[in-house]
């Protein structure tokens, strides 16, 4: 874990990709939808204003289906899934940031919630 500026910095495995906030979410967020389980992210939600990014040029992949609504970002290296934001025009300006990517004593103590993104789109606990 990389802490400047008050702050706390994840990385994908490589390091090649940083994600700087502010501070850690109170809870994060697991969903069964077809991705999330797949990609088995631990979401955080921030504003995108409380967010910053850096990668290499070229150094994010993305990817989004169906309705597009969202692109899902990972290391166009290791391949570490970082985060996900709504495409233009949406209503929902929020940056999931994958927390996994935190080194593990960052999330000691934060609360996990199971979202039904699969069926109900309720929280499950
Ligand atoms: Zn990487």
């Amino acid at each position: 874990m990389v802490r400047t500026d008050g702050g706390l910095a994840a990385t994908c495995h490589c390091g090649a990709v940083e994600i700087r906030v502010r501070r850690m979410v109170r809870t994060l967020t697991s969903c069964n939808c077809s991705i999330c389980r797949r990609y088995g992210a631990l979401w955080a939600y921030y504003a995108p204003h409380s967010v910053s990014i850096r990668a290499p040029r070229g150094g994010l992949a993305k990817y989004s289906w169906n309705r597009r609504i969202r692109n899902y970002y990972r290391c166009a290296r290791c391949g570490c899934v970082t985060h996900y934001a709504y495409r233009r025009r949406q209503r929902h300006t929020t940056v999931a940031v994958n927390a996994a990517n935190f080194e593990p004593d960052l999330l000691k103590g934060v609360r996990i919630r199971h979202l039904d993104g699969a069926a109900s789109w309720k929280l499950l606990d």
